[in-house]
């Protein structure tokens, strides 16, 4: 019955990991703080930006991987706090999910009050 959705959801996941990695490759060299002139405010921003997208794309490139982990052992779009399936709506949106909306929102009210 989901066959479908995780089929869809693998292609996409593959697509988006190739970006990814092809991202961090064109990436892989960011120029080192130590070379950059301090007043040279333009490329102390760049550089930030750069810093910041990396680890963005890093983390997103874990979830992804994650996502791919999931679908060959079997639980891919099984929210892992409740165990019940994932809404094949949310899985469209964001297929690298791992948790159902209600669980999500506990997590991040409980991250809230920490
Ligand atoms: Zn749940």
């Amino acid at each position: 019955m989901r066959e479908e959705l995780i089929l869809q959801s693998e292609k996409r996941l593959e697509i988006e990991k190739d970006s990814l990695e092809a991202w961090l490759t064109a990436h892989s060299n960011p120029v080192s703080l130590e070379r950059i002139d301090k007043k040279d405010v333009p490329a102390l921003q760049i550089l930030q930006v750069n810093q910041s997208n990396h680890s963005i794309i890093r983390e997103r490139l874990e979830d992804v991987n994650a996502a791919l982990a999931r679908i060959s052992d079997g639980t891919f779009a099984i929210c892992q706090e409740c165990k019940n399936e994932i809404p094949e709506e949310r899985i469209l949106i964001m297929p690298f999910v791992n948790r159902c909306l209600i669980c999500q929102k506990k997590v991040e009210e409980a991250k809230k009050y920490k």
